[in-house]
C-alpha cells in the first residue's frame, strides 16, 4: 500500500508522516517512511540543486529535476519496497509537481503529468492525504521554525495560494484517492482520520 501526504509549507506532513509510521509500526507492519525530493544519495545532490537560491534552475530544469529525483526514488526505494509488501508513506510526491511546478510556476500541468508518469513508470498512490492549508498560516508556521527566510520569500503570495487550489483541485477530482483534511485541525485529530481511512485499505 502507498500513502502519499500532500500540502503546502507549514502544513504538518512531516509530522503526520511520522505518527502514521509509528502506528502502523505499532500494528506490526513493515512500514518504510520517505520523502521527495531527497530521499536517495542521487535526491539529495537533486534536492541541492532545486532548492539552491543562489541560481535557482529555470522553470523546465526545476521541473525535470524533481521528475529525476523522482524516477530514482520510485525505482530503488518505493517500487522495491512496496513488491515485497511494505508499506509506504511518502512526504510529498507526483501532486506536488502538478502543484508547485505546474499551478506555481505556470507550466502546462498536462505536461507535467505526462512527464510525472513517464519518471514513474506510471505508479500511482493508493490513498493521497492532503492536508490543506492557508498559505499565510503555513508560511508563519514554517517562519516560526526559523525557515522562513531563504525557503520561502522567494515565492509569491499569489504563488502558494495557486499551489493551495491546485492541490484542492486534484483532490476534488478523484475524491476515492484523496482524503483532505484543514491542517489547523489538532495533530491527535488528523493521526485518527487518517488512520481511520486507511484501515480500510489494509483490510482489503
Ligand atoms: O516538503 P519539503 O518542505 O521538504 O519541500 C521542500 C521545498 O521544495 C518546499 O519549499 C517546496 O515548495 C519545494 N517543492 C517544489 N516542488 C516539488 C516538491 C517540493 O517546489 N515537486
Amino acid at each position: 500500500v502507498f500513502v502519499v501526504f500532500e500540502g503546502g509549507e507549514g502544513a504538518g506532513k512531516s509530522t503526520q508522516v511520522e505518527r502514521l509510521a509509528s502506528a502502523l509500526r505499532e500494528q506490526g507492519r513493515d512500514v518504510v517512511v520517505t520523502r521527495e525530493p531527497g530521499a536517495t544519495d542521487v535526491g539529495a545532490r537533486i534536492r541541492q540543486l532545486v532548492l539552491d537560491k543562489s541560481e535557482s534552475p529555470a522553470p523546465r530544469a526545476e521541473a525535470l529535476l524533481y521528475a529525476a529525483d523522482r524516477a530514482h526514488h520510485v525505482a530503488t526505494v518505493v517500487r522495491p519496497a512496496l513488491a515485497r509488501g511494505a508499506v509506504v508513506v511518502s512526504d510529498r510526491y507526483v501532486d506536488s509537481s502538478l502543484a508547485y511546478q505546474g499551478a506555481g510556476r505556470t507550466l502546462p500541468v498536462s505536461e507535467i503529468s505526462w512527464l510525472s508518469s513517464w519518471a514513474t513508470g506510471g505508479l500511482k498512490p493508493d490513498l493521497v492525504v492532503l492536508l490543506d492549508v492557508d498559505p499565510g498560516v503555513g508560511l508563519s508556521r514554517v517562519d516560526a521554525r526559523g525557515q522562513g527566510q531563504d525557503r520561502l520569500e522567494a515565492e509569491s503570495r499569489q504563488f502558494h495560494e495557486r499551489v493551495r487550489y491546485a492541490f484542492l483541485d486534484l483532490a476534488a477530482a478523484d475524491p476515492k484517492r484523496y482524503l483532505v483534511l484543514d491542517a489547523a485541525r489538532p495533530a491527535d485529530e488528523i493521526t485518527a482520520a487518517v488512520a481511520g481511512r486507511l484501515d480500510g485499505l489494509l483490510a482489503a
